[in-house]
């Protein structure tokens, strides 16, 4: 199978250019993102792979069809960039739902931890020798209390990371989770009580900017937030003026709403044009890293092993475990899983 590997950096290479010659698999590295002005570079190939920043609308699509692409494989578990309606019945589009949980919930707390005690601002100073520690005063997270909206994977690791910092931890999901002791609390109580705030659920129609200006002037003054989760989970523009406000205390994101423009990009030598990202890092008390949560050897060693494999089911014509349609999304009238067949 020969696949066209699109948006490659060369840490992608490591792993699936080990696992590749595993296969049998050829993979053409192309720097370009996928979209309609690239898609021809996929000619010759059996499949494409692609990231969260590519295109894959309908015209995209239609053509690599046309070029006989048979699968698209996202290096990813998100599906935001993807017209499955396009797809259906054309080409198979398949997906990591799960790498490194634990990638994820270390780095939030990571960040917690950088933007509570200023290591981030304590590196640039002691680099040019300013050993002077004003204004880098934190608090104990020991006795606080820790809200975490979304209890899957990743926020059930980040609770149990909170805890044994001697946090209480409270939580919000719509579907808590069974037999696991968690203290579920409505939004509104977690957002009233919450000294530290963690967003772990995914976005979507319902959770798009919930937060936003109502629920943070529901929050404690000087409240942490933090969010590794998906840049439209929060309201930039009023998370900008509750900074200014004094109301938030610290802010660590790893997403960005409109991340796309810059997250995974060298633009160091461009004048920006995002205001809201500019001002968003202008504050001493923000941090914004680049969507590198998921970024560590055990994740991508995943990625590359199970988009592969992806592929591999598809080349024997077995059931394609990791496959999603747009019918798919709609849990609750999709039953391929428990049928064991595929979306086409
Ligand atoms: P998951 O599917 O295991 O858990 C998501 C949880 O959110 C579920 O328990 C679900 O019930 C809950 N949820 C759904 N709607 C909600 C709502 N309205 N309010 C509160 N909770 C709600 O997903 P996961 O693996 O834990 O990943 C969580 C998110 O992390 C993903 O959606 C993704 O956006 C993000 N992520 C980021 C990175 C990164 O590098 N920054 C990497 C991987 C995942």
């Amino acid at each position: 199978m020969r696949i066209a590997f699109f948006d490659a950096k060369p840490y992608d290479k490591v792993w699936f250019d080990t696992y590749a010659a595993e296969y049998g698999y050829t993979i053409k590295y192309i720097e370009s993102k996928l979209g309609p002005e690239t898609t021809p570079l996929a000619k010759g190939s059996d499949a494409v792979c692609v990231f969260v920043n590519d295109t894959v609308n309908r015209a995209v699509i239609d053509d690599l069809a046309a070029l006989g692409v048979r699968a698209i494989l996202l290096r990813c578990a998100g599906f935001n960039n993807v017209d499955f309606e396009a797809a259906f019945r054309k080409i198979h589009v398949m997906r990591v739902p799960a790498y490194s949980p634990y990638a994820v919930a270390e780095y939030a707390s990571a960040l917690l931890l950088s933007v509570n005690r200023k290591t981030h601002r304590a590196y640039s100073r002691t680099r040019d020798y300013n050993f002077n520690i004003n204004g880098l005063s934190g608090f104990d997270l020991h006795g606080k209390t820790a809200g975490i909206v979304g209890t899957g994977k990743i926020g059930r690791i980040m609770i149990d990371i909170l805890t044994g910092y001697g946090m209480e931890v409270i939580a919000y999901d719509p579907f808590p989770a069974p037999n696991t002791g968690i203290a579920y609390v409505s939004l509104d109580e977690l957002w009233a009580r919450s000294d530290v705030i963690s967003l772990h659920c995914p976005l979507s129609s319902e959770t798009k900017h919930i937060v936003n200006a109502t629920s943070l002037d529901r929050m404690k003054d000087e409240v942490i937030l933090i969010n590794t989760s998906r840049g439209g989970l929060v309201d930039t523009a009023a998370l900008i003026d509750a900074v200014k406000a004094r109301k938030v205390g610290g802010v660590g994101l790893d997403v960005y709403e409109e991340e796309d423009a810059y997250f995974f990009e060298d633009r160091s030598n461009d004048i920006l044009e995002d205001e809201a990202l500019v001002r968003l890092m202008s504050f001493p008390n923000v941090l914004v890293t680049s969507h590198q949560a998921f970024f560590t050897r055990e994740a991508m060693q995943a990625i590359a092993r199970t988009t592969l494999e992806n592929l591999k089911r598809l080349e024997n014509d077995e059931y394609l475990l990791n496959e999603i349609c747009y019918q798919c999304e709609d849990k609750g009238s999709c039953d391929r899983e428990k049928r064991r067949v595929n979306c086409f």
